[in-house]
């Protein structure tokens, strides 16, 4: 009724369909009983495997065959656990220093044994066991230093050549020393990569390092853990700094310098951050911290003083009332005093009164006047003193080491920056490279346009420098319209190259005046720092040599002859 095929499969199916029944897998014995009978009898282990697995499939049970096939996994397993060991008791007393046995004599015992070996495995394992102990006891007596045996290496024949070994050298360096000071936060890791180095290094010849390579393997994955978890720890710091910023930046609303400040320390955490950038944001975080102490520190001096005086002028006009109302008082008695008077004699006693509590009244209001003019004159000081800091803090940008126009570093900024460069190119070898720019025709721009486009004018070549250097190439304001540029880990050429590439952008980017279009240009004088120049002499070189630029046309970069210094 339902076409099916005549298969064994559909009869079984049906069956179960008819009968109400599950349908169970069918249970392969004939195909099973085969696979038995090709199975290797090599050792007593494959035959005791086999018999399991004959009787586990006929007695037609699962989970006697899993067993079985478990039995055989581990025993494999077990084995090689046991050889792993036995290859590093090798290893180690190869390395022993024996007082009876030369290292010649042991590579000549290991020689015999695994030339008699006929790939006998379990017979080697015996063999190879016995010969260490024998080792082992020898050593006992002599326990020393361990030897180098590179003179007996050459006898050996899968033995490393020198620059196998010296790569092997290399390579366990890495792991002790590199790999090994960089897991600081992972201690257990470290402790390993630094015994895989020592491992590593007592490796003679290419037979013991499967084991090795295994381990290493191992490291490998989890130190992608370690490093995947350190990039999210310092991710997340660095939201974490984020956050302080955004919170010190609502802080400090009124101080435009700050907020600058800020703004530019958030710009520089919003990526993946290098060495060169964290000095940049310490240096900047420094000086936020500064002035705000500063700040803070002056002026709520000067409004405790005002503070101080307000309360003594108070005080002060109380006494005053306290006199002046007293006075009244009297006055008023001498009054009714004089009115219920009958005769001129009895008025002596009273009109004496009258002119000593006057007198007194003068004193003390003049006293009082002199008082409030002077607090008055304190309090004007006061505030004038408050004044002076705030417009003070606000110009003292030469103590501060970024411009306040362009935010580029200022002299003093610079000069950081070129000692640590100059030193980091000591220490590394590498070149450092600094460049002159000054704009061309600068002082016809501000003329004619007027000095607030000539400021938005440098705004724009800074924008412009900022979006063509790398993030640890510098910029510093050195002068109104003249620019310092280091350059880390840059040859002569290749600084020409980046000054180049600056100059085709600012073509490319107009500057906008009063809708009007103009092009910035600036020569540019280039030279590579001496070791250990001084920054004033490696920028004299540069000077000369941007105003041959300016001599031979202007926007162009010239190179300057190094000096004897350059390394
Ligand atoms: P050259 O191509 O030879 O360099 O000519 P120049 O006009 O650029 O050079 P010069 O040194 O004669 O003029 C520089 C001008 O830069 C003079 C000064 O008014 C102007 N300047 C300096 N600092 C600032 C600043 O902060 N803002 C503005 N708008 N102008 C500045
Ligand atoms: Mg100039
Ligand atoms: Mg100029």
């Amino acid at each position: 009724m339902r076409q099916l095929q005549p298969t064994p499969e559909n009869y079984r199916s049906l069956y179960h369909e008819i009968a109400g029944t599950k349908a169970d897998d069918l249970f392969p014995e004939r195909a099973l009983k085969l696979v038995c009978s090709t199975l290797p009898r090599l050792n007593q282990g494959h035959i005791e495997f086999t018999q399991r697995l004959e009787s586990a499939i006929a007695t037609r049970s699962w989970s006697a065959i899993s067993g079985s096939l478990v039995g055989l996994m581990r025993a494999q397993a077990a084995p090689q656990r046991k050889w792993t060991a036995l290859l590093k008791d090798v290893f180690r007393q190869l390395e022993r220093n024996h007082a009876s046995i030369s290292p010649d004599q042991k590579y000549q015992g290991l020689q015999q044994i695994l030339d008699s070996s006929n790939g006998e495995l379990d017979a080697l394992y015996a063999r190879l066991s016995a010969l260490i102990d024998k080792w082992e006891a020898a050593g006992e007596a002599s326990r020393s230093s361990p030897v180098t045996l590179v003179s007996s290496v050459a006898v050996h024949p899968a033995a490393l050549d020198n620059s196998d070994a010296a790569l092997r050298d290399l390579f366990a360096h890495t792991l002790e020393g590199v790999v090994g000071s960089l897991l600081i936060s992972a201690p257990e890791l470290r402790d390993e990569a630094i015994e895989l180095g020592q491992v590593l290094r007592s490796v003679r010849d290419m037979s013991g390092v499967d084991d090795l390579a295994s381990k290493l393997r191992n490291l490998i994955y989890r130190l992608n853990w370690v490093v995947d978890d350190q990039s999210e720890i310092r991710s997340g710091l660095l939201s974490l700094l984020d956050l302080l910023l955004q919170n010190i930046g609502e802080l400090v609303l009124d101080d435009r310098w700050m907020r600058g400040q800020i703004d530019a320390l958030r710009a520089l955490c919003d990526h993946p951050i290098s060495a060169r950038e964290l000095d940049e944001v310490e240096r900047r975080l420094r000086e936020v911290i500064a002035r705000q102490g500063s700040l803070r520190g002056n002026i709520d001096d000067a409004k405790h003083q005002i503070k101080l005086m307000l309360a003594g002028f108070v005080e002060q006009l109380g006494s005053f009332t306290d006199a002046t109302s007293g006075f009244g008082d009297k006055m008023e008695g001498y009054a009714q005093t004089i009115a219920e008077a009958d005769d001129i004699t009895s008025l002596q006693g009273v009109i004496a009164d009258v002119i000593s509590t006057t007198r007194e009244m003068r004193v003390t209001t003049e006293r009082s006047r002199a008082e409030v003019d002077s607090m008055r004159d304190r309090v004007r000081a006061a505030e004038a003193e408050i004044e002076r800091l705030q417009v003070e803090l606000e110009q003292t940008s030469e103590k501060m080491r970024h411009d306040p126009l362009t935010g580029a570093l200022n002299r003093k900024g610079l000069e950081e920056s070129y000692a640590k460069e100059v030193s980091r190119a000591a220490r590394r070898g590498t070149k450092l490279c600094l460049a002159v720019l000054d704009i061309d025709n600068f002082k016809r721009l501000n003329d004619t346009y007027g000095h607030n486009t000539g400021d938005e004018a440098l705004l724009h070549l800074v924008g412009t420098v900022r979006d063509c250097l790398r993030p640890h190439d510098t910029l510093s304001r050195y002068g109104g319209e003249e620019f310092v540029i280091l350059l880390p880990e840059t040859e002569v050429d290749d600084a020409v190259i980046v000054l180049q590439r600056l100059q085709r952008e600012l073509t490319k980017r107009y500057f906008l005046a009063n809708n009007e279009k103009l092009l910035i240009t600036f020569s540019a004088g280039v030279t590579v720092v001496g070791q250990e120049e001084a920054q004033t002499s490696a920028i004299e070189r540069a000077d000369v040599a941007m105003y041959q630029a300016k001599a031979t046309g202007k926007n162009r970069v010239v190179i300057a002859p190094p000096t004897s210094l350059a390394a």
